[in-house]
């Protein structure tokens, strides 16, 4: 569904159309502006009380309980950033396929490989674990942003406890895609961003046990427990609330999404034995898929779907707008020439049969237009 045109939206990870319910209650906070949680009159305690109840429901989501405090940050990037940076005296250990907004807020930190299937190697991570003995702060994502892949987060946080370390997870693009229970995955720290699931962009959380001695990064007041300074965002965290009340909803679509993201695969493979698949025989989220049209440059298949009205990405596209080679992909041993013919196609909840029928058909046309044979059926 797309609102201003006509458009078939199939880039669902990059951020999802805002859900009603959400709109309105972050229209009904607007409306009672001023409100600034620090103030103690009136306007200022229902302030509070508004953040204090989108914390609750941002807490549920997760299954987050009272060892753990839920801090409202201005995106999810911004919560990654807090975890890395606010815990002081420990070596970091990131994994080669984290987003950038891990990898570049640790520039010195030891990088653990992936498997062929963008897995973290746990024996590596194990070997570096043992060299640093103790005090080590691991950031491994829960699932990929560019192909779904998903970690195995539980026995990669067994092992950084069994070593005396702390972990981190970047949930930001599972929440709303698969179940998620903090105490289950048993990790230190979360990150969650609003608009990956319905919710507004610019505003995320950090969920950190309290017993992790985590420190501001920025100065000012004493705001979200002295650990971001700053005026809550009160429409956006509102937003975020019923945003996490209502994440729930989408788990009902895993399953056709998940179908529907099979069928168009094995389409595509079929048309075409040479597209390559990433990540395909793992544990993926059900709404995406990262494929490579061999020979065709990934910037030149998004202007060719962006005329056809589909929006995908390439899971590589840098803030600028430009499309970069993935490191993603480049850290599962994919070529620099394959890796920059992949794109990413990632399904959202109001994902239909027909629209992925129509992206099939632009692929299609478009590997044909290139002067490529389509298998006969
Ligand atoms: N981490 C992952 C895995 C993401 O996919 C994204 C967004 O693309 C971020 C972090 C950054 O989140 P935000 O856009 O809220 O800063």
């Amino acid at each position: 569904m797309n609102r201003i045109t006509d458009i078939i939206y199939l880039d669902n990870n990059a951020t999802t159309a805002i859900k009603p319910a959400v709109a309105e209650a972050m229209h009904a906070v607007m409306m009672l502006t001023p409100l600034n949680a620090s103030s103690v009159h009136t306007n200022g305690r229902e302030a509070k009380r508004i953040i204090e109840s989108a914390r609750k429901k941002v807490a549920k989501l997760i299954g987050a309980n009272e060892d753990s405090l839920v801090i409202f940050t201005s995106c999810g990037t911004e919560a990654n950033n807090l975890a890395i940076k606010g815990v002081k005296g420990y070596k970091t250990i990131v994994s080669a396929t984290e987003h950038f907004s891990v990898l570049k807020a640790s520039p010195d930190a030891h990088i653990c490989p992936v498997d062929k299937n963008g897995i973290v190697d746990l024996k590596v991570l194990e070997r570096i674990l043992k060299t640093l003995s103790g005090k080590a702060l691991v950031s491994v994502m829960l699932a990929n942003n560019e192909t779904g892949v998903i970690n195995p987060i539980k026995e990669i946080a067994e092992l950084v406890h069994k070593f005396g370390g702390i972990i981190h997870t970047d949930a930001i693009q599972a929440v709303g895609k698969i179940e998620i229970n903090i105490d289950e995955l048993g990790v230190d720290m979360l990150s969650v961003s609003a608009h990956k699931f319905g919710g507004p962009v610019g505003v995320g959380a950090l969920i950190a046990r309290k017993k992790i001695a985590l420190s501001a990064i920025q100065n000012g007041g004493e705001q979200e427990f002295g650990l971001r300074a700053g005026t809550e965002n009160i429409i956006g965290i509102a937003g975020f609330g019923v945003a996490a009340e209502l994440a729930i909803e989408n788990l009902a679509s895993t399953e056709r999404l998940r179908d529907m993201r099979n069928y168009m695969e094995k389409e595509i493979v079929a048309l075409a034995p040479e597209a390559k698949i990433y990540g395909e025989s793992v544990n993926r989220l059900a709404n995406t898929s990262c494929i490579s049209m061999p020979g065709i440059k990934a910037e030149t298949q998004l202007i060719e779907f962006d005329l056809a009205g589909i929006a995908v990405s390439s899971g590589s596209a840098c803030s600028s707008g430009k499309v970069k080679s993935s490191h993603v992909l480049e850290a599962m041993g994919v070529t620099k020439e394959q890796a920059e013919t992949a794109i990413r196609i990632s399904f959202g909840v109001d994902t239909t049969e027909d629209e992925v029928n129509s992206f099939i058909e632009a692929w299609k046309k478009l590997y044909q237009r290139a002067g490529k044979q389509i298998k006969a059926a």
